[in-house]
């Protein structure tokens, strides 16, 4: 299980003292904040991107990340492809599923999460470690579990049809709320914030 703390909104202070107590995976939403932080803190932890990475950000976050857990687009997969390939680096992704179908989210959707694959798999500048929802937001957790289950079962799905350079080892779900549900129906990577760091 790898626990990854979401630090958006945390200054490089309070980041710092997270790690003194034992956290080893930063994640960020936003690469501007990112670099402020990793100016202070730099290689004393491991960097997870967990937002939405703008294709005009590539280049900046693959600087900083040793994973970008939020690919959403094949455009997204190619630009990050792209410059990796040009600094001889292979970034680690995760595909991140919209699992609640959500109209103004981003991500895969879990029956397009094949093909999708598929089209990046053979891009040498990246490599396919594995999946990462969301799911809707709500106050419940157990209100979570079918879109964690759903992932989960894409995960499995995509992880027996072993397709080449596809290394299905991640599953990153869950949050404060609803990390519990998470790991009972199979991540191995949780994304908590407020637990971590007290309330936004
Ligand atoms: C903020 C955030 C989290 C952590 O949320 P908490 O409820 O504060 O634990 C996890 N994942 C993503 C993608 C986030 O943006």
């Amino acid at each position: 299980m790898e626990l990854v703390a979401a630090a958006k909104s945390r200054t490089p202070a309070e980041i710092q003292m997270a790690i003194e107590a034992g956290v080893k995976i930063i994640g960020e939403n936003y690469v501007q904040e990112a670099q402020a932080a990793f100016r202070v803190i730099g290689n004393r932890a491991g960097w997870h991107f967990i937002g939405h990475l703008q294709k005009n950000k590539a280049k900046k976050a693959i600087e900083i990340f040793d994973m970008i857990e939020t690919v959403d687009s094949y455009s997204l997969a190619q630009e990050l492809d792209r410059r990796c390939q040009s600094k001889s680096k292979v970034m680690p992704i995760l595909i991140e599923i919209n699992s609640g179908r959500e109209s103004q989210k981003f991500g895969v959707l879990p029956e397009e999460t094949e093909i999708f694959i598929r089209k990046i798999a053979s891009f040498k500048g990246i490599q396919v470690q594995g999946l990462m929802t969301m799911g809707p937001l709500s106050g419940n957790p157990e209100e979570a579990r079918p879109y964690f289950k759903e992932t989960r079962q894409t995960f499995e799905f995509i992880k027996n049809l072993d397709i080449s350079n596809v290394e299905m080892k991640y599953l990153s779900m869950g949050m404060t709320n609803s990390f519990q549900v998470a790991i009972e129906e199979g991540a191995n990577i949780v994304r908590i914030g407020t637990l971590i760091f007290g309330p936004r």
